[in-house]
């Protein structure tokens, strides 16, 4: 065992120090395994050989796109649906979240069950009476409940589960899902940075303190899988940005944000009562430099900043979700890779930059869903990329056509003609003298 454990650290390192990026050290192991074949190739004859009776002919294999050896021939690739799948949906965008997923469904040509989230009955039971009065209701389906409901439906045998919610949901999702081979998307959450390197015109760090301001609090007020969950920035910088950022607050949502009417409330109880518990850590409450307020009767949270909270506070070990906005301040914004890489890899990364080295580093020294350079959560609009996670924040994509595909499986297709016919390639092979 111990042999397997060093090795697997010896890969990690390896892995880490990025020699595996690169295209030459690709190049030299690909050719290596040419050098490889071709250098052993009686003792790869006779290792088959000995284990399978395989006579050397039928070791060969001919290369190529479409084969020479097969002329004439033809492959495409055919898009077939998976069959009956299902949809789990989170509450944060509970129409979206359901109908994003539930497009890709159909338009592969699925049949579907909607599970939407008990947080949002409202929404849910839209949902429910409307998707069968407009859609085919003997093909897709609603069926509105909570995790009593998700566990029995997890128990059946599907073609495809497409998941939004928590990690904690999708190791459910997934375990459910091996009893059949069913294959899974995963869309899932984390902690989601944001950097903010030194920028010198006024205008541009105004705009970016803007879409900062409109990324934390903006969508569902802080509680969005992609919104940012902390924020990065050199510690000469960290006051003139709260200045900025508690200006901007004031600007978007007036002196008393919980009469704005433009931020959300916080989706419940026990989710109010979690980022209470967050805050009320005397070492995170120690750190607050803006808000912090809680309106119980309203389950409001002021939009709050933290200034260098502690690192092993729970507010930094876990998805935030809420109108909580840790600043984390480093002497050096080169530092900021190093801290992202130290964490479990976040559906997305955002980066205010006009250092297009810092671009280039920040994408291939870091890995996330995505990465979106002088903006937040724009990405999701653009149906043009792929919307997923990786690592800890799920595996899988959708959005536009990468939805189709998300819900169909890429066939192979050859057809051949019947003629000619290449008589080597039966046996007997009495030409090929074996040596062993
Ligand atoms: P959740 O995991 O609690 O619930 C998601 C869905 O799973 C709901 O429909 C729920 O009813 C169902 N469910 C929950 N427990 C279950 C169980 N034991 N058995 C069967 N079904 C169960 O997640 P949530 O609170 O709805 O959503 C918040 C999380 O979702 C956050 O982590 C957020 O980051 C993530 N999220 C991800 C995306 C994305 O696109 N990647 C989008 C939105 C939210």
């Amino acid at each position: 065992m111990s042999g397997v454990e060093e090795s697997l650290a010896e890969l990690r390192q390896a892995f880490k120090s990025g020699q595996t990026r690169s295209v030459s050290w690709r190049k030299s192991q690909l050719r290596a395994i040419i050098d490889l074949v071709q250098d052993n190739e009686e003792n790869i004859f006779r290792a088959l050989y000995q284990d399978l009776g395989k006579h050397p002919v039928e070791c060969y294999r001919d290369e190529g796109r479409l084969p020479l050896l097969f002329f004439p021939t033809s492959g495409e690739v055919m898009p077939e649906p998976l069959g009956v799948v299902l949809i789990f949906a989170s509450w944060n965008f509970p129409l979206t979240l359901a109908l994003d997923p539930l497009i890709g469904a159909i338009s592969a040509g699925n049949t579907a069950v909607l599970k939407p989230s008990e947080l949002t009955p409202a929404c849910s039971s839209f949902l429910a009476d409307t998707i069968p009065r407009y859609l085919d209701c003997r093909t897709i389906k609603v069926i509105s409940g909570g995790a009593d409901v998700g566990g029995r439906l997890l128990q059946q045998k599907w073609d495809k589960i497409f998941f939004t919610g928590s990690p904690r949901g999708g190791r459910i999702v997934m375990s459910a899902a091996a009893k059949h081979l069913t294959p899974v998307t995963l869309e899932l959450g984390g902690k989601c940075p944001a950097i903010l390197d030194t920028l010198s015109s006024p205008s541009d760090i105004t705009i970016a303190v803007k879409r900062i301001v409109g990324g934390k609090w903006g969508p569902c007020g802080g509680q969005a899988c992609i919104g940012i969950d902390y924020l990065l920035v050199e510690r000469k910088f960290a006051s003139t940005l709260i200045d900025l950022l508690k200006l901007t607050i004031k600007k978007f949502y007036g002196e008393e944000p919980q009469n704005s009417k433009n931020m959300c409330k916080i989706i419940n109880k026990a989710h109010f009562e979690r980022l209470r518990n967050l805050l009320e850590d005397p070492a995170v409450a120690a750190s607050i430099v803006h808000g912090g307020s809680l309106h119980e009767k309203e389950l409001f949270i002021e939009p709050s900043i933290l200034l260098d909270p502690p690192l092993d506070a729970e507010i930094m070990t876990e998805e935030i979700f809420g109108p909580v906005l840790p600043i984390i301040t480093l002497s050096n914004i080169q530092e900021s890779i190093e801290f992202i890489n130290s964490r479990p890899k976040p559906l997305a990364i955002y980066a205010f930059t006009k250092k297009d080295s810092f671009k280039r580093q920040i994408v291939s020294e870091t890995s996330s869903g995505s990465v979106t350079f002088n903006d937040t959560m724009v990405q999701f609009l653009c149906d043009d990329l792929p919307f997923g996670g990786v690592g800890q924040s799920g595996f899988g994509r959708f959005h536009g056509k990468y939805s189709f595909d998300a819900f169909s499986h890429e066939k192979a297709v050859m057809t051949r003609g019947f003629f000619p016919e290449i008589e080597p390639r039966y046996p007997p092979w009495n030409g090929f003298k074996l040596r062993f």
